[in-house]
């Protein structure tokens, strides 16, 4: 890559720092997505740090356009700090259902407590004290305290190193990249005016303009000082700038039983508190590496109602292709402790996957909604 101009070519002058900052901030000034998170409370006369905590939270692994579907509703449901910690936890989860990763709720909860706890209900503005919360690291702590309270603290994504690696042409990887960035990070926002602005500004330009598939030089505002503008190949990432190859996914399978009984209810467990789904509710279920589940190796307790199962489907997650198969069984003997019966509607209610939600409220196998009192398979005690 050839160098045209580069954030620090003349190793991070004041002058070069300054410049890409100001044209970081005029940019997204201009062109920020109205997002219900960007605004400002007027009582405050800025933006409310506990949605922004919220915000945060929902974005660390979930897109934008699924976080819009969530994040008003959850709100609704916990409109402050206070309410949010007050919560029992499955509440918390099953507001957060949608948005999957739940670890990320069970930390919001935490969080909520310790704010409450240890600072009276009030989110702290300081970038230490964020840190200390549960589930807040370096990258939240920094965005909080820069966006909401203005802080001059960097803070580094995968969008923000990107850009910064882009303009300054270094074709640095893993931890080598990320210490570096962090550092870059560090020196912009020490020569910036407003730097919760241009912390915003750099993700923005991340997400939008400087993707990882494509760089869009032409309507960037950094293309004056980027040492890599039209190379990434013509708008499009090639060679040093492509975006990583993806890490292949582990693959799981879990095989489920579908249990109702005559009243239409449905038979739940809970997870273990650790690993995938921690602690949410599931259809009785059995998980395996290498491949799904035999007949015979199926919960005990149970008398499955077909040869085989009713339902196949797979969910993608991050590191793992999970798929599910799920068998209609009925329950043997009446014994079901610790499990336990829930109405359908309760399902909602419940911290449950998307993916074990569509088991539970599947349709009858026998094409009838499974409804109490209407075309319900009799199921065991
Ligand atoms: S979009 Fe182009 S000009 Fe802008 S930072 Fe990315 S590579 Fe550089």
């Amino acid at each position: 890559v050839k160098a045209k101009g580069s954030l620090a070519g003349a190793s991070g002058s004041d002058r070069t720092l300054n410049r890409i900052a100001a044209l970081i901030e005029g940019w997204f000034e201009r062109n920020a997505r109205d997002l219900p998170w960007r605004a400002v409370d007027r009582r405050l006369g800025r933006r409310d740090a506990y949605r922004s905590l919220v915000s945060e939270a929902m974005l660390q692994q979930t897109p934008v356009g699924r976080v819009l579907t969530k994040y008003g509703e959850f709100l609704r449901r916990f409109p402050t700090v206070r309410l949010l910690a007050s919560a029992r936890e499955q509440a918390v989860l099953a507001a957060w259902s949608g948005l999957g990763y739940y670890r990320r709720a069970r930390h919001l909860h935490r969080a909520a407590r310790a704010i409450v706890r240890e600072h009276g209900g009030r989110v702290p503005s300081e970038a230490g004290a964020l840190r200390r919360l549960p589930g807040v690291g370096r990258y939240t702590a920094g965005a909080i305290a820069s966006i909401v309270f203005g802080a001059r603290e960097p803070i580094v994504d995968g969008n923000v190193r990107r850009v910064l690696l882009r303009v300054e042409g270094k074709a640095l990887k893993g931890a080598e990249a990320e210490r570096w960035a962090w550092g870059r990070a560090g020196e912009l926002v020490g020569a910036s005016a407003k730097p919760g602005v241009l912390n915003e500004g750099l993700m923005e330009l991340g997400g939008t303009v400087c993707t990882p598939a494509r760089a869009r030089c032409g309507e960037c505002p950094l293309a004056t000082v980027c040492a890599s503008r039209g190379a990434v190949g013509g708008g499009r990432a090639s060679g040093a700038w492509a975006a990583g190859a993806k890490a292949a996914r582990r693959q799981v399978y879990v095989t489920s039983l579908l249990v109702r009984d005559v009243r239409g209810r449905v038979l739940v467990e809970r997870r273990p508190e650790r690993g995938l789904w921690a602690g949410m509710w599931q259809a009785p279920s059995v998980e395996r590496e290498d491949r799904p589940a035999r007949r015979s190796e199926l919960p005990r307790g149970f008398s499955v109602r077909r040869a085989g199962p009713v339902l196949r489907f797979e969910q993608a997650l991050t590191h793992r292709l999970v798929r599910f198969e799920v068998w209609m069984a009925t329950v043997v003997g009446g014994r079901v402790s610790p499990r336990r019966w829930i109405a359908r509607e309760e399902v909602g209610r419940l911290g449950i996957s998307n993916a074990q939600r569509r088991i539970l409220l599947m349709e009858a196998d026998d094409g009838t909604a499974a409804r109490p009192g209407k075309g319900v398979p009799r199921g065991g005690a």
